[in-house]
């Protein structure tokens, strides 16, 4: 029986040289590589207590819809800047070359409302920080952030001490 790592596709100097790039595009192709990410998502998330899931664009969406969709809650998107329809929030962060944004919908969010946020990948972590900063202004809580992949060897998760995050697959 195959496991989900079975599933990545390894692709050494992408986008630059020294970067090995995790594909996770081979996961969604096959109909076992994709139940397995989902399902594994949602058992993580057996006996949390949440309102909803968030997903930033464009893998977040990927995974975080399907099982919003299967455990019968809503799903916020965050997206990259001007993306977004109705009045948002914004949080800048720092990418290892210049600067990125994100935006969610102001009104997306109650106060108190219960929220976990689902990707594909924790990198530097920079980009779940804004998100987080952009929850809890608004006045929501994060109970759990889930991922598919974790590049372990940045330590990301320094970034989110404190919070309750789980990788279904960690690489060094
Ligand atoms: P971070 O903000 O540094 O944690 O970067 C996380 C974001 O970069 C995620 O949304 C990923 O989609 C993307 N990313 C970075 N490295 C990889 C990779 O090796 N494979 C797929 N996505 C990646």
């Amino acid at each position: 029986m195959k496991k989900l790592e079975d599933y990545v596709t390894s692709i050494p100097d992408f986008p630059e040289a020294g970067i090995v790039f995790r594909d996770v595009t081979t996961i969604l192709e096959d109909p076992d590589g994709l139940s397995m990410a989902v399902d594994g998502i949602r058992q993580m998330l057996k006996g949390v207590e949440y309102d909803s899931v968030i997903g930033p664009e464009s893998r977040g969406f990927i995974f975080g819809v399907p099982v919003a969709y299967a455990e019968h809650k809503g799903f916020i998107p965050v997206r990259k800047k001007g993306k977004l329809p109705r009045e948002v929030l914004s949080a800048d962060y720092e990418l290892e070359y210049g600067k990125a944004t994100v935006e969610i919908h102001k009104d997306s969010i109650k106060p108190g409302q219960k929220v976990v946020i689902i990707d594909d990948l924790i990198a530097t972590g920079g980009t779940i920080e804004a998100i987080i900063k952009l929850v809890e202004e608004l006045g929501g809580e994060v109970v759990k952030i889930c991922f598919i992949m974790e590049l372990a060897g940045l330590n990301g998760r320094d970034r989110l001490t404190g919070y309750d995050v789980e990788a279904m697959i960690s690489y060094e």
